[in-house]
Protein backbone atom coordinates (compact mmCIF):
# COMPACT_ATOMS: atom_id res chain seq x y z
CA UNK A 1 0.00 0.00 0.00
CA UNK A 2 1.43 3.66 -1.13
CA UNK A 3 1.64 6.62 2.03
CA UNK A 4 0.71 9.95 0.20
CA UNK A 5 2.58 11.03 3.44
CA UNK A 6 5.79 9.72 2.77
CA UNK A 7 8.47 11.89 0.22
CA UNK A 8 10.05 8.80 -2.02
CA UNK A 9 12.24 11.43 -3.42
CA UNK A 10 13.22 14.41 -2.35
CA UNK A 11 15.77 16.37 -4.52
CA UNK A 12 17.79 19.83 -2.52
CA UNK A 13 19.54 22.59 -4.31
CA UNK A 14 20.71 20.25 -6.99
CA UNK A 15 23.55 20.96 -9.42
CA UNK A 16 24.50 19.12 -12.47
CA UNK A 17 27.34 20.46 -14.61
CA UNK A 18 28.81 18.70 -17.92
CA UNK A 19 32.27 20.50 -18.07
CA UNK A 20 31.50 24.15 -18.00
CA UNK A 21 27.99 23.55 -18.81
CA UNK A 22 26.03 24.00 -15.65
CA UNK A 23 22.80 22.09 -16.62
CA UNK A 24 20.69 21.82 -13.11
CA UNK A 25 21.35 24.67 -11.29
CA UNK A 26 20.13 24.21 -7.94
CA UNK A 27 16.34 22.16 -8.23
CA UNK A 28 14.36 21.28 -5.48
CA UNK A 29 11.68 18.36 -5.94
CA UNK A 30 9.84 16.39 -3.88
CA UNK A 31 7.95 13.54 -5.09
CA UNK A 32 5.48 11.39 -2.19
CA UNK A 33 4.38 7.93 -2.69
CA UNK A 34 1.85 7.21 -5.66
CA UNK A 35 2.01 11.09 -7.29
CA UNK A 36 2.84 11.41 -10.73
CA UNK A 37 5.04 14.56 -10.91
CA UNK A 38 6.07 15.80 -14.47
CA UNK A 39 8.85 18.32 -15.84
CA UNK A 40 8.04 20.35 -18.48
CA UNK A 41 10.68 22.50 -20.33
CA UNK A 42 12.08 23.71 -23.59
CA UNK A 43 14.98 21.52 -25.57
CA UNK A 44 17.98 21.79 -23.29
CA UNK A 45 16.31 23.39 -20.16
CA UNK A 46 17.82 20.38 -18.42
CA UNK A 47 15.30 17.85 -17.71
CA UNK A 48 16.97 14.85 -18.61
CA UNK A 49 20.22 15.57 -16.86
CA UNK A 50 17.77 15.71 -13.88
CA UNK A 51 16.52 11.96 -13.98
CA UNK A 52 20.23 10.87 -14.89
CA UNK A 53 21.50 12.24 -11.43
CA UNK A 54 18.27 10.86 -9.83
CA UNK A 55 19.13 7.61 -11.34
CA UNK A 56 23.18 7.59 -10.52
CA UNK A 57 24.14 8.22 -14.33
CA UNK A 58 25.52 11.18 -13.29
CA UNK A 59 27.18 12.52 -10.26
CA UNK A 60 25.86 16.14 -9.49
CA UNK A 61 28.21 18.78 -8.84
CA UNK A 62 26.30 19.96 -5.55
CA UNK A 63 23.15 19.54 -3.62
CA UNK A 64 21.90 16.13 -2.86
CA UNK A 65 19.12 13.40 -3.70
CA UNK A 66 17.33 11.64 -0.90
CA UNK A 67 15.22 8.22 -1.96
CA UNK A 68 13.31 6.95 0.33
CA UNK A 69 14.56 9.29 3.14
CA UNK A 70 18.54 8.39 2.53
CA UNK A 71 20.78 10.47 0.45
CA UNK A 72 21.93 8.11 -2.63
CA UNK A 73 25.36 9.50 -2.30
CA UNK A 74 27.63 7.99 -5.19
CA UNK A 75 25.54 5.00 -5.22
CA UNK A 76 25.52 4.07 -9.12
CA UNK A 77 22.48 2.66 -11.37
CA UNK A 78 22.49 -1.09 -10.32
CA UNK A 79 22.46 -0.23 -6.77
CA UNK A 80 19.33 2.20 -7.45
CA UNK A 81 17.50 -0.46 -9.46
CA UNK A 82 18.13 -2.75 -6.55
CA UNK A 83 15.71 -0.33 -4.27
CA UNK A 84 13.43 0.14 -7.02
CA UNK A 85 14.73 3.18 -8.57
CA UNK A 86 14.22 2.47 -12.65
CA UNK A 87 14.36 4.95 -15.28
CA UNK A 88 13.70 4.46 -19.11
CA UNK A 89 15.47 6.89 -20.95
CA UNK A 90 14.74 9.00 -24.08
CA UNK A 91 15.91 6.35 -26.40
CA UNK A 92 14.37 3.43 -24.80
CA UNK A 93 17.67 1.77 -23.95
CA UNK A 94 16.88 -2.09 -25.45
CA UNK A 95 19.26 -4.26 -27.43
CA UNK A 96 18.45 -3.46 -31.00
CA UNK A 97 19.99 -7.09 -31.97
CA UNK A 98 18.12 -9.89 -29.53
CA UNK A 99 14.14 -10.65 -29.74
CA UNK A 100 11.52 -8.88 -27.31
CA UNK A 101 11.79 -12.23 -25.28
CA UNK A 102 15.43 -11.88 -24.94
CA UNK A 103 15.60 -8.51 -24.09
CA UNK A 104 13.01 -9.36 -21.20
CA UNK A 105 15.01 -12.14 -19.89
CA UNK A 106 18.17 -10.45 -19.74
CA UNK A 107 16.97 -7.43 -17.99
CA UNK A 108 15.21 -9.86 -15.64
CA UNK A 109 18.60 -11.63 -15.33
CA UNK A 110 20.40 -8.21 -14.41
CA UNK A 111 18.17 -7.43 -11.85
CA UNK A 112 17.64 -10.86 -9.92
CA UNK A 113 18.47 -14.86 -9.28
CA UNK A 114 15.97 -17.38 -9.49
CA UNK A 115 13.05 -18.05 -11.66
CA UNK A 116 11.89 -15.18 -13.86
CA UNK A 117 9.26 -16.64 -16.06
CA UNK A 118 6.37 -15.52 -13.82
CA UNK A 119 7.54 -11.77 -14.00
CA UNK A 120 7.88 -12.00 -18.13
CA UNK A 121 4.58 -13.37 -18.30
CA UNK A 122 3.35 -10.53 -16.04
CA UNK A 123 4.68 -8.28 -18.42
CA UNK A 124 3.07 -10.03 -21.60
CA UNK A 125 -0.44 -9.48 -19.78
CA UNK A 126 0.04 -6.29 -19.32
CA UNK A 127 1.46 -5.59 -23.20
CA UNK A 128 -0.09 -8.67 -25.26
CA UNK A 129 1.48 -7.07 -27.92
CA UNK A 130 4.62 -7.92 -26.88
CA UNK A 131 3.57 -11.41 -26.61
CA UNK A 132 2.29 -12.12 -30.25
CA UNK A 133 6.04 -10.92 -31.69
CA UNK A 134 8.17 -12.23 -28.53
CA UNK A 135 10.12 -13.62 -31.37
CA UNK A 136 11.09 -10.11 -33.03
CA UNK A 137 14.06 -8.45 -33.01
CA UNK A 138 13.93 -5.59 -31.25
CA UNK A 139 15.12 -3.00 -33.67
CA UNK A 140 12.68 -4.06 -35.88
CA UNK A 141 9.85 -3.20 -33.28
CA UNK A 142 7.72 0.28 -34.44
CA UNK A 143 8.67 3.40 -31.63
CA UNK A 144 5.14 2.46 -29.86
CA UNK A 145 6.33 -1.31 -29.50
CA UNK A 146 9.95 -0.39 -28.48
CA UNK A 147 8.55 1.81 -25.73
CA UNK A 148 6.24 -1.35 -24.66
CA UNK A 149 9.50 -3.38 -24.40
CA UNK A 150 11.44 -1.07 -22.44
CA UNK A 151 8.44 -0.02 -19.85
CA UNK A 152 7.85 -4.21 -19.51
CA UNK A 153 11.44 -4.07 -18.81
CA UNK A 154 11.94 -1.60 -16.29
CA UNK A 155 8.54 -3.31 -14.59
CA UNK A 156 10.48 -6.68 -14.34
CA UNK A 157 12.94 -4.85 -11.65
CA UNK A 158 9.54 -4.12 -9.40
CA UNK A 159 10.47 -0.70 -9.32
CA UNK A 160 8.87 1.70 -6.86
CA UNK A 161 9.39 4.77 -8.77
CA UNK A 162 9.62 4.67 -12.42
CA UNK A 163 11.90 7.59 -14.07
CA UNK A 164 10.37 7.96 -17.50
CA UNK A 165 12.18 10.57 -20.21
CA UNK A 166 9.57 11.42 -22.75
CA UNK A 167 7.84 8.34 -22.76
CA UNK A 168 5.84 9.17 -25.26
CA UNK A 169 7.37 10.56 -27.62
CA UNK A 170 7.38 9.65 -31.31
CA UNK A 171 3.95 7.49 -30.93
CA UNK A 172 1.32 7.76 -32.82
CA UNK A 173 -2.53 8.65 -30.85
CA UNK A 174 -3.55 5.42 -30.17
CA UNK A 175 -0.34 4.35 -28.86
CA UNK A 176 0.09 7.87 -26.70
CA UNK A 177 -3.32 6.26 -25.43
CA UNK A 178 -2.61 3.19 -24.32
CA UNK A 179 0.77 4.17 -22.69
CA UNK A 180 -1.06 6.80 -20.41
CA UNK A 181 -3.46 4.03 -19.86
CA UNK A 182 -0.47 1.99 -18.56
CA UNK A 183 0.66 4.59 -16.47
CA UNK A 184 -2.73 5.12 -14.99
CA UNK A 185 -2.59 0.89 -14.01
CA UNK A 186 0.40 1.74 -12.71
CA UNK A 187 -0.22 4.38 -10.14
CA UNK A 188 -3.05 2.14 -8.88
CA UNK A 189 -0.96 -0.17 -8.44
CA UNK A 190 1.08 2.00 -6.22
CA UNK A 191 3.77 3.36 -8.08
CA UNK A 192 5.35 6.40 -8.67
CA UNK A 193 6.31 8.54 -11.40
CA UNK A 194 8.43 11.39 -12.74
CA UNK A 195 8.45 12.31 -16.42
CA UNK A 196 9.33 14.32 -18.75
CA UNK A 197 7.17 15.55 -21.82
CA UNK A 198 6.57 17.76 -24.47
CA UNK A 199 3.17 17.38 -24.37
CA UNK A 200 1.24 19.54 -22.52
CA UNK A 201 -2.15 17.23 -22.53
CA UNK A 202 -0.26 14.70 -21.34
CA UNK A 203 0.83 16.42 -18.29
CA UNK A 204 -2.46 18.23 -17.86
CA UNK A 205 -4.11 14.70 -18.05
CA UNK A 206 -1.76 12.42 -16.15
CA UNK A 207 0.15 14.48 -13.70
CA UNK A 208 -0.67 15.29 -10.04
CA UNK A 209 1.69 18.18 -10.16
CA UNK A 210 4.31 19.00 -12.51
CA UNK A 211 7.19 21.80 -12.71
CA UNK A 212 8.04 23.83 -15.34
CA UNK A 213 12.02 23.84 -16.08
CA UNK A 214 13.83 26.75 -17.93
CA UNK A 215 17.63 26.87 -18.00
CA UNK A 216 17.88 24.40 -15.12
CA UNK A 217 15.85 25.95 -13.17
CA UNK A 218 12.59 25.64 -11.86
CA UNK A 219 10.37 28.79 -12.62
CA UNK A 220 6.83 27.61 -11.63
CA UNK A 221 5.50 24.59 -9.58
CA UNK A 222 2.10 23.32 -8.77
CA UNK A 223 -0.98 21.28 -10.53
CA UNK A 224 -1.95 21.80 -13.91
CA UNK A 225 -5.19 24.18 -12.33
CA UNK A 226 -3.73 25.85 -10.34
CA UNK A 227 -0.60 26.86 -12.29
CA UNK A 228 -3.34 27.77 -15.03
CA UNK A 229 -5.81 29.98 -12.56
CA UNK A 230 -2.58 31.52 -10.94
CA UNK A 231 -1.11 33.08 -14.82
CA UNK A 232 -3.48 33.20 -16.66
CA UNK A 233 -6.72 34.55 -17.70
CA UNK A 234 -9.65 31.86 -17.83
CA UNK A 235 -10.12 32.48 -22.13
CA UNK A 236 -8.40 32.82 -25.38
CA UNK A 237 -9.27 33.98 -28.22
CA UNK A 238 -6.83 32.80 -31.45
CA UNK A 239 -7.10 35.08 -34.02
CA UNK A 240 -5.37 34.85 -37.50
CA UNK A 241 -5.88 35.17 -41.12
CA UNK A 242 -4.60 38.97 -41.17
CA UNK A 243 -1.38 40.58 -39.66
CA UNK A 244 -1.43 39.23 -36.30
CA UNK A 245 1.32 42.18 -35.51
CA UNK A 246 -1.01 44.64 -36.74
CA UNK A 247 -4.10 42.84 -35.26
CA UNK A 248 -2.03 43.54 -31.29
CA UNK A 249 -1.74 46.89 -31.77
CA UNK A 250 -4.93 47.80 -33.50
CA UNK A 251 -8.82 48.76 -32.37
CA UNK A 252 -9.30 44.90 -30.76
CA UNK A 253 -6.15 45.02 -28.12
CA UNK A 254 -8.60 47.05 -26.36
CA UNK A 255 -10.84 44.05 -25.55
CA UNK A 256 -8.78 41.63 -24.01
CA UNK A 257 -6.41 42.11 -20.93
CA UNK A 258 -3.04 40.63 -22.61
CA UNK A 259 -2.03 39.89 -25.98
CA UNK A 260 0.87 37.64 -27.87
CA UNK A 261 1.93 36.92 -31.01
CA UNK A 262 3.24 33.90 -32.18
CA UNK A 263 3.85 33.15 -36.32
CA UNK A 264 0.50 34.30 -37.91
CA UNK A 265 -1.58 33.96 -35.09
CA UNK A 266 -2.45 36.85 -32.22
CA UNK A 267 -3.62 35.29 -29.16
CA UNK A 268 -5.83 37.71 -26.70
CA UNK A 269 -6.59 35.97 -23.33
CA UNK A 270 -9.52 37.82 -21.40
CA UNK A 271 -11.90 37.12 -18.65
CA UNK A 272 -14.73 37.83 -20.83
CA UNK A 273 -14.44 37.04 -24.20
CA UNK A 274 -18.19 38.12 -25.43
CA UNK A 275 -17.19 41.41 -26.50
CA UNK A 276 -14.26 40.11 -28.49
CA UNK A 277 -15.84 37.64 -29.99
CA UNK A 278 -18.88 40.03 -31.13
CA UNK A 279 -16.15 42.44 -32.68
CA UNK A 280 -14.66 39.35 -34.78
CA UNK A 281 -18.18 38.91 -36.02
CA UNK A 282 -17.59 41.76 -38.11
CA UNK A 283 -14.49 40.91 -39.01
CA UNK A 284 -14.89 38.86 -42.54
CA UNK A 285 -11.39 38.38 -43.53
CA UNK A 286 -10.11 37.15 -39.93
CA UNK A 287 -10.50 33.76 -38.37
CA UNK A 288 -10.90 33.19 -34.56
CA UNK A 289 -11.29 30.22 -31.98
CA UNK A 290 -12.46 30.77 -28.86
CA UNK A 291 -10.85 28.41 -26.51
CA UNK A 292 -10.16 27.71 -22.35
CA UNK A 293 -6.71 28.83 -21.50
CA UNK A 294 -4.19 25.48 -21.28
CA UNK A 295 -1.25 24.30 -20.24
CA UNK A 296 0.75 25.13 -23.39
CA UNK A 297 -0.81 28.61 -22.89
CA UNK A 298 0.97 28.83 -19.49
CA UNK A 299 4.27 26.94 -20.88
CA UNK A 300 4.56 29.81 -24.14
CA UNK A 301 4.19 32.28 -21.13
CA UNK A 302 6.53 31.31 -18.95
CA UNK A 303 9.11 30.40 -21.27
CA UNK A 304 8.88 32.61 -24.11
CA UNK A 305 6.38 32.41 -27.08
CA UNK A 306 9.19 32.52 -29.35
CA UNK A 307 10.76 29.52 -31.12
CA UNK A 308 14.13 29.60 -28.82
CA UNK A 309 17.32 29.81 -31.08
CA UNK A 310 19.13 29.77 -27.91
CA UNK A 311 18.24 26.02 -27.05
P1 LIG B 1 15.24 17.91 -24.36
O1 LIG B 1 13.86 18.35 -24.08
O2 LIG B 1 15.75 18.46 -25.67
O3 LIG B 1 15.48 16.44 -24.20
P2 LIG B 1 16.41 18.47 -21.73
O4 LIG B 1 15.60 19.45 -20.95
O5 LIG B 1 16.23 17.05 -21.39
O6 LIG B 1 16.18 18.71 -23.28
P3 LIG B 1 19.21 18.07 -21.16
O7 LIG B 1 19.41 16.91 -22.09
O8 LIG B 1 19.16 17.79 -19.71
O9 LIG B 1 17.92 18.93 -21.57
O10 LIG B 1 20.39 19.10 -21.45
C1 LIG B 1 20.60 20.25 -20.63
C2 LIG B 1 21.82 20.98 -21.14
O11 LIG B 1 23.00 20.17 -20.95
C3 LIG B 1 21.78 21.32 -22.62
O12 LIG B 1 22.36 22.58 -22.80
C4 LIG B 1 22.64 20.23 -23.27
O13 LIG B 1 23.26 20.69 -24.45
C5 LIG B 1 23.66 19.96 -22.19
N1 LIG B 1 24.11 18.56 -22.22
C6 LIG B 1 23.36 17.45 -22.10
N2 LIG B 1 24.11 16.33 -22.17
C7 LIG B 1 25.39 16.75 -22.34
C8 LIG B 1 26.65 16.08 -22.48
N3 LIG B 1 26.73 14.74 -22.44
N4 LIG B 1 27.75 16.83 -22.64
C9 LIG B 1 27.68 18.20 -22.67
N5 LIG B 1 26.53 18.88 -22.54
C10 LIG B 1 25.40 18.19 -22.38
Amino acid sequence: MTNPSNKLLELRDLRVAYGGIQAVKGLNLELREGELVSLIGANGAGKSTTLKAICGLLQPQGGEVRYQGRAIGAQGPWDLVAQGLVMVPEGRGIFARMSIEENLRMGAYLCRDGEVDADIDAVYQRFPRLKERHRQLAGTLSGGEQQMLAMGRALLARPKLLLLDEPTTGLDPQARHLMWERLQQLLQQGKSILLTTHFMDEAERLCDRLLVIDHGRKIAEGTPRELIAAHLEPDVVEVYGGDAQALSTGPLRALASRVEVSGETAFFYTRDAAPLMQALAHEHTLRSLHRPANLEDLFLKLTGRQIREDA
